[in-house]
């Protein structure tokens, strides 16, 4: 499943493609996706030019004058940037043609998923979609640090890898980089919310923001291949060191990582470790 870092790396690359260029047609091949595709969508794209791509948590929002459209990759999803001659796949189901640059043939902006848990929706301007309201800060924003999730988290008897996971506390921390970063701040995943300490939440916080940043710059290292029909997001698996790691060697202490399920996720530490 595609994670902030591979959401933001896709941001990044197709952004110098698309920004500035103006949409020439919408072609929908099905009506829907996880939900309905808003007829907005189609009626009001054509002849906007695409002022910007941001992403907000997991969401790519391509703004034009007229509003814009909200992207979520689902499961499964990918958008590519290819020439408009590329022979169209069944998974394949929405492009978004821009119109020829000088020099160039005609681009299309491609939207495949396999499973379709992705989305395509609308935000008129001057709105928040709802999808995007409530939810927490960025965490490689400013308004997200150590201070922030000792304040917020008074109370809470949730384990602090739940509290962590949620999005009304901060955007975009999925179950790989929280346990990545407690593992790296030397928290247990089980401990409550409400115990930890504030200066263990500062380095919590910081090993979130490093973890996301590496995790960007590794994803970017495979940007060249959004012009690709078989480009892929980039990964780092191989260097993890708690996730998908349950009953191996800790990479600190050598002693073997435990796996449990905490809400509902896989989850692994070090006993010893991580406290
Ligand atoms: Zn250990």
């Amino acid at each position: 499943m595609p994670e902030l870092p591979e959401v933001e790396t896709t941001r990044r690359g197709l952004a110098p493609h698309v920004e500035g260029r103006r949409i020439h047609t919408v072609t929908l091949r099905r009506p829907d996706l996880r939900w309905p595709i808003p007829p907005e969508v189609a009626r009001e794209l054509p002849g906007q030019r695409i002022d910007a791509v941001r992403r907000r948590a997991k969401y790519l929002l391509m703004d034009t004058a007229a509003g814009s459209a909200v992207l979520h990759l689902g499961m499964s999803g990918s958008l590519r940037v290819l020439p408009a001659t590329t022979r169209v796949g069944a998974h394949d189901h929405v492009d978004i043609a821009l119109d020829s640059e000088r020099g160039r043939s005609g681009r299309v902006l491609r939207f495949t998923d396999p499973r379709r848990f992705g989305c395509l929706l609308w935000q008129p301007v001057g709105q928040v979609h709802p999808l995007l309201q409530g939810l927490g800060p960025e965490p490689l924003s400013d308004a997200f640090d150590g201070d922030y999730l000792f304040a917020l988290s008074r109370g809470r008897r949730a384990p602090v890898k739940t509290f962590l996971m949620d999005q009304a506390v901060v955007v975009g921390v999925g179950n790989i980089y929280a346990a990545e970063s407690l593992f790296r701040a030397g928290i247990s995943p089980l401990r409550a919310a409400g115990k930890v300490s504030r200066e263990r939440y500062v380095a919590l916080a910081t090993a979130v923001k490093d973890i996301l940043a590496y995790a960007i710059t590794r994803g970017g290292t495979t940007l060249r291949d959004f012009l690709n029909p078989d480009g892929a997001p980039g990964y780092f698996e191989q260097e993890l060191s708690a996730y998908g790691r349950g009953g191996e060697a800790c990479p600190r202490c050598g002693r073997a990582m435990k796996q449990a399920t905490i809400g509902q996720r896989t989850t692994v530490w070090c006993g010893y470790c991580q406290r």
